[in-house]
């Protein structure tokens, strides 16, 4: 897929592999996008006004959901 209009296309990558195959899930109750990349299985949370890396999630680490 094309890169669309080019604005605010950076953040939208992947923190570690640079991958655009990013999962977004907004938390409203912690006001973070919670992301997942499917290219390297990283998660991690940003701000999503801003698109600030807010550090690896660890809510996996006792309740891994999984398919
Ligand atoms: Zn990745």
């Amino acid at each position: 897929m094309a890169m669309g209009t080019g604005e605010s296309v950076g953040r939208l990558s992947c923190h570690f592999c640079a991958s655009y195959d990013v999962e977004r899930l907004y938390l409203a109750s912690v006001h973070l996008d919670s992301c997942a990349c499917r290219g390297c299985g990283a998660r991690w949370d940003e701000d999503p006004a801003t698109g600030e890396y807010c550090g690896r999630s660890g809510k996996e680490s006792g309740v891994t959901p999984r398919p």
